[in-house]
């Protein structure tokens, strides 16, 4: 089920980054202490009310030139509305009403997407006069918080979820393998698109797109059923729009949730960078296959060295994703095309498996007995029994005496070795450790 999109948007200092932080602030802390993951983000996912969410910080585009504030402002507010599913309009009450809040209003206004305002800086709950003046905007009961003092919060989340537009079921069939195709602008998407649908044998549905987005397309090959979620075939934008990379962020996190396989593109002949990061991140994140697909390697000068060293660097840039299979590809001259959906349908395979109960105990007494869990205090770590509670991605409960002194060292161990036996190649696998003596 994907996850709808909660937009902030707002000048800058308003305290964007701010509301933003506290609003992942659990989840990060998770996150954020394994390696790999990147640190500079904006996008995390939170709950409220039992509803699960992405929330995106647009703040911080960064434009040159004349009017720079009023542009980036208005650029994220165009990226929110046209991605997002509800958003947060955040003012500041020290600052009262401005011209660009005024600028920004209008345009969300047009847009008939629900909006709720957030007043922030209200340091002191005695002082609402500041607040009123936002009624103005026209978007109803401003919600009054604070940054600094975390105050208001939880209304602005139940505001803003109770927005939220009703969980749509997927219109695909389970069989369909739903994949998606990630990358910066350049990196080739499009053209791997058309040379997918262009190869021999695939027959290309001409059934409409889906209720959601219409560059959804369905397409069979040898008996298997696809569909290509497509972020780059809805560009309307002018090149600075389309470059700034929350766009591009924004787009695939939606691609991303609605997919079961996701081809994160890279461009062979420019190398990865930061950007490429944060988008796979969240592939990973969201529990789903993944395969590199280094792109435009007819352009890349080869010896037979050059494959293993780009295979190197992609291990050494996504220290956390090693799971995932890498394809090397011209999407332009079709070189090595073919081997791309047997991986698809591989890893799409992995993602999906299910191991028996006693199977997988059977592996996990084999991993404790060559390498017996950890004390902590005197107390050993007891692993009574695991099993497969979910499937995309797989997911494991172990259950275990005092889940405090499992280390995350030796869930690392008991993964790898859950790996070496069922392999899970292309797919996250998700261990949590429950208490049960
Ligand atoms: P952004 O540019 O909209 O992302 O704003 P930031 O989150 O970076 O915040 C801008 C400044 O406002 C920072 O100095 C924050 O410490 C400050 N700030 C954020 N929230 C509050 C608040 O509730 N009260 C006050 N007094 N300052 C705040
Ligand atoms: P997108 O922005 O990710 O959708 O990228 P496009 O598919 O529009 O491709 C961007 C540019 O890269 C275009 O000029 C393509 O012709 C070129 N391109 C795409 N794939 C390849 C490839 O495999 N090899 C080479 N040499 N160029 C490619």
């Amino acid at each position: 089920m994907a996850r709808p999109v909660i937009a902030i948007v707002g000048r800058p200092n308003v305290g964007k980054s701010t509301i933003f932080n506290r609003v992942i602030g659990d989840r990060l802390a998770i996150v954020e202490d394994k390696p790999g993951v990147t640190r500079d983000r904006i996008y995390g996912t939170g709950e409220w009310n039992g509803r699960a969410f992405s929330i995106v910080d647009t703040g911080g585009i960064e434009i040159d030139g004349e009017d720079e504030i009023m542009k980036s402002v208005r650029m994220q507010a165009e990226l929110a509305v046209e991605e997002a599913d509800v958003i947060i309009f955040m003012v500041d009450a020290k600052a009262g009403m401005t011209h660009a809040d005024d600028e920004v209003a209008q345009m969300l206004f047009r847009s008939r997407k629900p909006i709720v305002v957030a007043v922030n800086k209200v340091d002191n709950f005695n002082r609402m006069d500041d607040v009123y003046e936002f009624y103005g905007l026209g978007f109803g009961t401003p919600v009054a918080i604070s940054g600094s003092h975390g105050t208001g919060i939880g209304d602005l989340l139940d505001a803003a979820v109770e927005k939220l537009p009703e969980q749509v079921d997927e219109e695909y069939d389970e069989d369909v393998i739903r994949v998606a195709l990630i990358g910066r602008p350049n990196v080739g998407k499009s053209s791997l698109v058309n040379a997918i649908l262009g190869e021999e044998r695939v027959i290309v549905s001409d059934v409409a797109g889906t209720t959601r987005d219409a560059i959804d397309t369905p397409f069979e090959k040898d008996g298997q059923r696809y569909v290509l979620i497509d972020t780059a075939g809805m560009r309307k934008r002018g090149k600075v729009y389309e470059t700034t990379e929350k766009y591009s962020v924004m787009r695939s996190l939606k691609a991303i949730e609605r997919a079961d396989v996701v081809l994160i593109l890279i461009n062979g002949e420019e190398g990865i960078i930061e950007q490429d990061k944060h988008i796979a991140g969240y592939a990973h994140e969201a529990g789903k296959a993944s395969i590199f697909v280094v792109n435009k390697w007819d352009a890349v000068e080869r010896d037979e060295k050059t494959m293993s060293h780009f295979t190197q660097d992609v291990r050494d840039h996504f220290l956390f994703m090693h799971y995932a299979p890498i394809a090397f590809l011209s999407a332009k001259t079709k070189q090595r095309l073919h081997k791309l959906l047997p991986i698809v349908n591989h890893v799409s395979e992995q993602h999906a498996l299910r191991i028996q109960t006693h199977v997988l105990n059977d592996v996990i007494s084999d991993a404790v007995a060559i390498n017996p869990p950890p004390t902590d205090k005197g107390k050993r770590l007891r692993i009574n029994y695991a099993t497969q509670v979910a499937t995309k991605p797989p997911t494991i409960v172990i259950f275990v005496n005092d889940p405090e002194i499992m280390h995350f060292s030796y869930e690392r161990y008991l993964e790898n070795k859950i790996r070496a036996a069922f392999n899970f190649e292309g797919t996250p696998v998700r261990l949590f450790t429950r208490r049960k003596s």
